[in-house]
């Protein structure tokens, strides 16, 4: 099956609220008045952002999942989307499971597939997601005040987990039954992004980001736009029953900078705890208050008795030195 076949077969679909879809130089999108253009592209290389024995229908899903984050964490709404991927060779049965997954994310948030590329080379995939957020609405990472307090959605740490499993750096066994290996490696295959979440957070929250490089790391860039900082309880991460089963020191390292689990981490008011978590109610998601925003510069982490605990808990950076994922 050569390229134009492969497209038309996996990839191309009637449009709906698109002007203009797959097939033609560009695809074409009416904006809605009143609402600016939300854009975000991220790439996942194998090896580096997934194991080649991944499904392909897994795959599918979090290349668009971890794109679907960003808009989250701005509190935009989905509306289309481009896919440029390479691959090795046509494998017929990699592109079915690829293009269910990917489009069954797509479809429940109403997010179309417009267009793309697609070349021979390393099996890579590049999505750019465009969303559409009331103009001036935008959640950013900038608006974090001194008083706000820190709150993460879901739980912290069990796709690392999950991963360092995988690389044989945590035993199978030391996470007891084989259900929970199951759950573990399910958050770091299927992540859900916390579109609705998002959308339900603006107006109340100050400032926002979603957690793919360790809740630390991105919470770096959140001080640092915002020039405040911060002291977060490290025993108050929400995580799941699996992960509360670890050892404190590994529960922790987990959840603070385990990373991958496109949660959202916002600020807000003291005064906006109840509306956040009514919002968060109405969507069904789970929040939790984890610290609070300080006017002196940096980051202190404490545990369930106060006291400071400072590993360096580095966050994900590609190039760092020594860096391993
Ligand atoms: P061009 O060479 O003009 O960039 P291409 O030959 O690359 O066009 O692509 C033909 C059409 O198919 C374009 O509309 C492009 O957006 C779309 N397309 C290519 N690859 C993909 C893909 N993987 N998914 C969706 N649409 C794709
Ligand atoms: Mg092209």
């Amino acid at each position: 099956m050569g390229e134009f076949d492969l497209i038309a077969r996996h990839f191309t679909r009637p449009v709906r609220r698109a002007v203009l879809g797959v097939g033609d130089d560009c695809a074409l999108l009416a904006p809605t008045p009143g609402h600016q253009l939300a854009v975000s592209t991220d790439t996942l290389n194998e090896g580096r952002h997934f194991l080649s024995t991944v499904a392909p229908e897994a795959l599918g899903h979090k290349c668009l999942a971890v794109n679907l984050s960003d808009l989250a964490a701005c509190g935009a709404t989905p509306r289309a989307f481009t896919l440029a991927l390479s691959m090795p060779r046509v494998d017929e049965a990699f592109l079915d499971g690829f293009a269910r997954g990917l489009l069954a994310l797509a479809d429940r948030h109403d997010c179309e597939l417009v267009g793309g590329d697609t070349t021979a080379g390393p099996l890579a995939i590049t999505v750019t997601v465009i969303g559409e957020v009331p103009a001036g609405q935008a959640l950013l990472r900038s608006g974090a005040q001194p008083g706000d307090e820190l709150w993460v959605s879901g739980t912290l740490g069990d796709a690392r987990l999950a991963l360092e499993v995988f690389r044989g750096r945590v035993p199978t066994a030391d996470l007891g039954v084989v259900e929970a290996f199951d759950q573990v490696r399910r958050a770091m295959e299927w992540p859900e992004p916390r579109v609705a979440l998002g959308q339900a957070l603006r107006g109340l929250a100050s400032a926002a980001i979603d957690v793919s490089d360790g809740l630390l790391g991105d919470l770096g860039h959140v001080l640092a736009r915002s020039g405040v900082g911060a002291c977060v309880e490290a025993d108050r991460l929400p995580c799941s029953a699996v992960l509360r089963a670890q050892p404190d020191e590994r529960r922790r390292e987990l959840g603070l900078a385990g990373g991958d689990d496109y949660e959202l981490l916002f600020t807000a008011p003291p005064g906006a705890a109840e509306a956040v978590r009514s919002a968060a109610l109405a969507v069904s998601v789970p929040v939790t208050r984890i610290g609070r925003i300080e006017s002196m510069p940096g980051r202190r982490v404490v545990d369930r008795d106060g006291r400071v605990l400072d590993r360096p808990w580095p966050g994900f950076d590609h190039f760092a030195p020594g860096s391993d994922r």
